[in-house]
This record gives structure tokens, C-alpha cells and sequence, in this order.
């Protein structure tokens, strides 16, 4: 059962990654950083967006947003998935999906298993690690040299430094097995904050230039 318990504890245990940190001297580094188990990470997610914690900024508040959407449906398929397991092997589950997990693997090691099972409750446990890790990773991010269709601009003001830049239109995504989400992306004007869906944007984009073209 080494595969199995090694997939349990990659989501119930305290996980070593390499992290880039910038140093007071203004240094990056890879630095071996211990980050919580996976689950306490997506628990974690899914209380601050009950919570509505508020955050300034249009861009901070978008970030904020496609994270929790993300992590709640993920937690809810996630979690009843740990509940349904642990009523199988007769256990009261918790309201903590972590303790629920390795209790339910130590329930496991009650009886003998097929190797089947074993592999498909392996590949289950991996996939998931690998969507919450996916989710919990900050968007990722590419401008558009464009000014914005809707009020204009052509720079913004950055509510994290206070400093203006150019290229107030971004569309924030995530890749998953390095395609990118197309539902999940969105386009902001972070002097506006209007959003859109990449595609509306494209379409205002395209239309704009076209006025233009028309009236030179
Ligand atoms: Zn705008």
C-alpha cells in the first residue's frame, strides 16, 4: 500500500517546494520553502471567500475572485468525494478533509484490496493534488498593448506600489495540461476595471479598430 499512502500524504502532509524569494538586498533566490499539507492550502482558500475578505484594487479583487470560484467548486467535489469514502469504510466524517483522508487510509488497511482499487484511488488522489496545486497557483497573466474600449486609457495606476504603467488590459488564465482554460480566463482594464471573456474583448477590440480605420 506504499503508492497509496504516498498519495494520501502528499495532500495530508507538509509539502518542501522551491520558491522565488527576493531578499531585503533585493536578491532573488530558489529557496527550499515548506508550504502547508494541500488540503489546510484549499480549506484555507474556500474560508477567506466565505469570507469576503476585501482586498483594493480591481486587479487584486478579479485575482481574489477566479481563485475562490476555482477552489469552491474543486473543495465541494473533493470533499463529499472524502465523505462518500469514509461512510464506505464506516467512518463519521469531520468538517476537516485532511483528518478525514488519513482516517479513511488507515480504515483501508483493515482489508485486502484489489490492485485495481488500488490504482484508481492513486490516480484519483494524484489528480487532485495536481488541480489543487493548479488552482492555488496565481493566474497567470499577458497585457494587451491596446488602450481600453471602454474608458480609453492607455495607463493605469498600480494599487500595490501606487506607480503608473502602461497597458491597463490584461487577461489572467490558468493552463491545465499546458492549455489554456478558456472558461476560466478573464480580460480586466485595470483603469476601469471592466471585464470581459477573452473573446468579447477580441470582438471590442476588433470593432474599435475598425471605427477607426473608418473615421481616418
Ligand atoms: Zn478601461
Amino acid at each position: 500500500m506504499t503508492d497509496l499512502l504516498d498519495a494520501v500524504q502528499n495532500l495530508t502532509r507538509p509539502t518542501r517546494s522551491k520558491v522565488l524569494q527576493t531578499n531585503t538586498a533585493g536578491i532573488q533566490c530558489l529557496s527550499d520553502v515548506e508550504q502547508l499539507p494541500l488540503l489546510v492550502q484549499l480549506e484555507a482558500a474556500i474560508k477567506s471567500s466565505m469570507g469576503g475578505a476585501s482586498t483594493s484594487g480591481a486587479s487584486l479583487a478579479f485575482e481574489g475572485s477566479m481563485l475562490n470560484t476555482a477552489a469552491l467548486f474543486e473543495a465541494v467535489k473533493i470533499g463529499s468525494q472524502i465523505k462518500s469514502w469514509c461512510r464506505d469504510q464506516k467512518l463519521l466524517p469531520t468538517k476537516n478533509m485532511g483528518t478525514d483522508l488519513d482516517a479513511w487510509y488507515v480504515a483501508t488497511l483493515r482489508t485486502e484490496h484489489a490492485t485495481e482499487w488500488e490504482t484508481w484511488h492513486v490516480k484519483t488522489l494524484s489528480s487532485w493534488a495536481a488541480r489543487i496545486r493548479n488552482m492555488l497557483a496565481p493566474p497567470r497573466e499577458r497585457e494587451h498593448p491596446e488602450a481600453c474600449p471602454v474608458c480609453l486609457s492607455g495607463d493605469w495606476w498600480s494599487p500595490r506600489d501606487g506607480l503608473r504603467y502602461l497597458h491597463p488590459l490584461v487577461t489572467y488564465y490558468r493552463l491545465d495540461d499546458e492549455e489554456m482554460l478558456v472558461d476560466n480566463a478573464r480580460s480586466l482594464c485595470r483603469a476601469c476595471a471592466a471585464t470581459w471573456s477573452p473573446r468579447e474583448l477580441a470582438f471590442e477590440l476588433e470593432a474599435k479598430g475598425r471605427n477607426t480605420e473608418a473615421i481616418m
